[in-house]
């Protein structure tokens, strides 16, 4: 089947991420734009894709997710078969963070929230920076829980495969990229060979896609979502 998506949103945890991008109103607003699967991709952290999930039930598929900086501060979506998977690897990339304090008047809140939407505490490590981890140490961690690395916003000018590395390391077990909606007709044929994904990278509600872009997949849950991203 045929799905609408949007697999790169982040909620109120992150600081970049408006205070009213709360579990419930992320859900809610992707059913009314007509979304059928869509994930919750904060910086460095799972945080509150439990509560996303939760406030889903079976009204949208939400695919467990994150958006991890590597050590070349390049981002990259990961995606897991489940919420332990996700919430595993948060532990893993928070304990690879550098223990520098968010500042919220500059930086913005890094709230916590259960599926009611209430706001269950606030992390007070800065989440928007670099991990020590390699990208390449990134995919395979992702791998071992599971799940799979898509590189995010590749041809954005910064934090992005193109921008850092320059290239897209041929060496990298990669089999989808992600491009943004300005120049995905223009790299689908460079970057034929991958599965090519374009996302919001909302940060405010009026900012989740529209219904533009499907994905093809067998059954409406995240393994087979993850299957369908690791076909070359
Ligand atoms: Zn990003
Ligand atoms: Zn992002």
């Amino acid at each position: 089947m045929k799905l609408y998506y949007d697999l790169h949103i982040h909620s109120a945890l992150s600081p970049c991420g408006d205070n009213d991008m709360t579990p419930n109103n992320i859900v809610n607003m992707s059913i009314i734009k007509g979304l059928e699967v869509i994930a919750v991709a904060d910086h460095n952290s799972a945080g509150n894709v439990r509560a996303a999930v939760e406030a889903a039930g079976d009204n949208i598929l939400v695919i467990p997710a994150m958006e991890v900086t590597t050590s070349e501060e390049v981002h990259v979506l990961c995606f897991f078969p489940d919420v332990d998977s996700a919430e595993d690897m948060g532990r893993f990339i928070y304990s690879h963070l550098p223990d520098i304090k968010n500042r919220a008047d500059i930086f913005g809140n890094q709230y916590y929230m259960n599926s009611e939407d209430e706001v269950t505490g606030e992390e007070e490590k800065l989440l928007i920076s670099a991990t020590d981890l390699s990208i390449y140490d990134v995919c395979a961690e992702a791998k071992k829980r599971g799940g799979i690395m898509v590189p995010a916003h590749i041809d954005k000018q910064s934090y992005s495969v193109l921008a850092n590395l320059g290239f897209m390391p041929p060496d990298l077990p990669v089999s989808a990229v992600e491009i943004t909606e300005k120049n995905r007709e223009g790299m689908k044929t460079e970057y034929g060979k991958y599965t090519i994904i374009t996302d919001s990278d909302a940060h405010y509600l009026e900012n989740i896609a529209e219904p533009s872009h499907q994905l093809d997949i067998l059954n409406k849950n995240p393994r087979e979502f993850i299957k369908s991203l690791s076909k070359i």
